[in-house]
């Protein structure tokens, strides 16, 4: 198949149906702006898996999405649409970034939760935006801007529930949305490469921050999330 873009831990290829497109995961982790960057053997098949189990339960909750289906270990097909060059970041505890910019420490709980945009640029290592940057960018109008805001909140309170049922505490996670027809689509993937997950009751990490400060297996985390989302919500 033809590959259409590769990404640090994604590539995407181009099917037979020009409107449908082939989601892979690889198994390479980055972090800090790609300085740090390693393979994690068959961490691309997890967080298929982990993404393809999240997205068909939000498709199953009228939130739309670009998953269509699961097709092996390491792909999913996904519908073709237009990436709107924005990272969605919604935080319910401080965590990451939020900390080093304000001074604050981390794990306070964030209620109403804070939603955040970054301009999705690896040149630029995807600044922060305003949203009046935002649209003097010409990214999205006002009203556009209004409807991510609103329809990121929705994902936030069903991920809220969803994880809290497997004893995980969601701290934050970044979304990214496509357009299709006129509407906004949740798109790329939802994984711990893009989450901050905590367990419930030790608060350990259980997503790349393990990476990030090396400091824990991040394959047995990762491991550990599927199979509570497998166990409780029945695999793909
Ligand atoms: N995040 C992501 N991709 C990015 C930046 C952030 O998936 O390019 C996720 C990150 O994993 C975390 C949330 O967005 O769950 C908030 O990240 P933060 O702004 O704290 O940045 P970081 O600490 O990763 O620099």
């Amino acid at each position: 198949m033809k590959i259409l873009l590769e990404g640090k831990a994604k590539k995407i290829f181009y099917s037979k149906d020009k409107e449908i497109l082939i989601q892979h995961f690889k198994d390479d982790a980055t972090a800090f702006n790609n300085k740090r960057k390693k393979k994690f053997v068959n961490k691309g098949i997890i967080n298929n898996d982990i993404s393809a189990n999240i997205f068909k339960f939000l498709n199953e909750n009228k939130i739309n999405t670009n998953f269509i289906k699961k097709i092996n270990d390491r792909e999913q097909l996904i519908r073709k649409v237009n990436i709107i060059p924005l990272e969605v970041v919604i935080r319910n505890y401080t965590a990451g970034s939020l900390c080093s910019r304000t001074g604050v420490k981390q794990g306070k709980k964030i209620l109403p939760a804070l939603i955040e945009f970054y301009f999705k640029s690896d040149k630029l290592g995807d600044p922060f935006l305003g949203e009046q940057h935002i649209e003097y960018l010409n990214l999205c109008n006002r009203k556009e801007i209004i409807e991510i805001k609103k329809l990121a909140l929705e994902i936030n309170t069903l991920l809220i529930k969803y994880f809290k049922d497997i004893k995980i505490i969601l701290v934050d996670f970044k979304i990214e949305f496509g357009k299709l027809k006129n509407k906004f689509i949740l798109a790329d993937e939802i994984s711990p490469d893009s989450c901050r997950l905590w367990d419930i009751s030790s608060k350990k990490s259980l997503d790349k921050d393990i990476f990030r400060k090396n400091n824990g297996n991040l394959l047995e985390a990762y491991k550990n999330v599927s199979e509570r989302i497998k166990k409780k919500y029945n695999e793909i």
